[in-house]
């Protein structure tokens, strides 16, 4: 027996339960975040879930691919700048777009018929101030039992960390980017 083996017992110790619902985060300086996310919609809409994406950075064009076929099989889609309204005019056009996006998320976590929310890129918005990470924190832990939350982006803050059950952070070990290769569609957007 090689210390190759594959666990085949649980933990000593460990008390093994279902849960209603989870908290992942999908952090760190690595290529996968979203596209993890993205791969937990796809399980979510494959048990019939009603399914939710908040996108909080505006993407472009980048990410009409994930967008586009999310939509078509029924993902509730909103990315920031959807239904933009000026709150104030001392606030920047980007932090009113990121805290709209909140309070939509924060509607969608209300609604109650939701199992699965995907909050893409929230980690910014919360390193910037402009929506407060306490706040992020309470309301994911608050949510009703059945809704599972993602949330992703680089440098997660802490207090979300804290109430995540599943944190995952995507260490680069190389990146096409870094030798000059741009975005590529298909595989990037
Ligand atoms: P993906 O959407 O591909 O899963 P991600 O969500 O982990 O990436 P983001 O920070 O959201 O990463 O990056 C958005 C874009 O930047 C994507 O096109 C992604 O491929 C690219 N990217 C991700 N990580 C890196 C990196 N370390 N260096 C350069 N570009 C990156
Ligand atoms: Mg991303």
């Amino acid at each position: 027996m090689t210390d190759n083996q594959p666990p085949v017992e649980k933990p000593p110790g460990a008390d093994f339960r279902t849960a209603r619902s989870l908290v992942l985060v999908n952090t760190g300086e690595g290529k996968g975040k979203s596209t993890a996310a993205f791969g937990t919609v796809l399980r979510g809409l494959a048990q019939g879930w009603d399914v939710a994406v908040v996108q909080f950075l505006k993407s472009g064009d980048w990410q009409v691919g994930e967008e586009k076929i999310c939509r078509e099989l029924g993902v509730d889609w909103y990315a920031a700048g959807d239904g933009f309204t000026w709150n104030s005019e001392d606030l920047d056009e980007s932090r009113a777009m990121a805290r709209g996006a909140w309070e939509h998320a924060k509607s969608l976590i209300a609604a109650g018929r939701y199992r699965l929310l995907v909050l893409d890129e929230i980690s910014y918005a919360m390193t910037w101030d402009w929506i407060d990470a306490a706040e992020v924190a309470a309301t994911v832990a608050g949510r009703p039992e059945n809704l599972s939350i993602v949330l992703t982006g680089r440098d997660m803050a802490q207090e979300v960390i804290d109430v995540a059950d599943t944190v995952t952070e995507m260490r680069k070990i190389k990146h096409a980017f870094d030798n000059g290769i741009v975005a590529k569609k298909g595989i990037d957007y």
